[in-house]
């Protein structure tokens, strides 16, 4: 089934075009990773699934229905940011709770998913502290937290492990990818690593210059690259 799907796509800024053309669909259940170069467009395709950003044409759908004029929290999906995007001000539990409250859960019902994606991820201990009292590591975990609580249908990642060190990296990426089939969901990641996005992606979309090169599973285009674009990014053999 059909879970994310994108129609002739294209987004401008001003007078400078980011996007062009993108048609895509995105099998429900799916693990798929946008990968390209800085400025390849990986964000901004992301931003309008998400319904942070408009497309300047073409429709975006999600499941049966067309989203394109959606605000970001009718959508369905959740988004995990590379700078966390956490409140400040707010405990980690309160920070989790956050999307909950929006959709207008009872406070017990709150409660208990709190503590259960909070026990899911590993950080019940900390709770009680604000983002500031947290490590990096840490708090990518609350905002993963957060991402689940609210049980979306799709979940989108930015660069959600720019900011760890390499060995964090490498944990929390197989964290992700165990989440992906614990969770059953359909998840769309950007990286502009393609050891990252090999190793995650069902499927990888390959971005450059706002256009898709290649899509297909990681050893089809590294073995079958149809570009001599995608060749070079992905390294594959000559
Ligand atoms: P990526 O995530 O692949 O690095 P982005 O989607 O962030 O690329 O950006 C694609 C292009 O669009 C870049 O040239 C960037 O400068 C431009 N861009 C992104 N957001 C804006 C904006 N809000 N206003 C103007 N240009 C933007
Ligand atoms: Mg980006």
């Amino acid at each position: 089934m059909s879970c994310v799907r994108l129609e002739g796509i294209a987004k401008r800024f001003g007078s400078t075009q980011v996007i062009r053309g993108v048609d895509l669909d995105i099998q429900s259940g799916e693990f798929v990773v946008f990968v390209g170069a800085s400025g390849s467009g990986k964000s901004t395709l992301l931003r309008m699934i998400a319904g942070l950003e408009q497309p300047s044409e073409g429709r975006v759908f999600i499941g049966d229905s067309d989203v394109t004029d959606a605000p970001p929290s009718e959508r369905g999906v959740s988004m995990v940011f590379q700078s966390y995007a956490l409140y400040p001000h707010m405990t980690v539990r309160e920070n989790i709770a956050f999307g909950l409250k929006l959709k207008k859960t009872g406070k017990a019902a709150i409660e208990e998913a709190v503590t259960r994606v909070a026990t899911m991820l590993e950080i019940e201990a900390l709770l009680d502290r604000k983002p500031g009292q947290l490590s990096g590591g840490q708090r990518q975990r609350v905002a993963i937290a957060r991402a689940i609580v609210r049980e979306p249908q799709v979940f989108l990642f930015d660069e959600p492990l720019s900011n760890l060190d390499a060995a964090l990296r490498t944990r929390t990426r197989i964290e992700i990818k165990e989440l992906h089939r614990k969770l059953a969901a359909t998840m769309i990641y950007v990286t502009h690593d393609q050891v990252e996005a090999m190793s995650l992606a069902d499927r990888m979309v390959i971005l450059n210059g706002g256009r898709i090169e290649q899509v297909g599973p990681p050893s089809v285009l590294y073995h079958q690259p149809a570009t001599k674009y995608v060749a070079a990014f992905l390294g594959s053999p000559t």
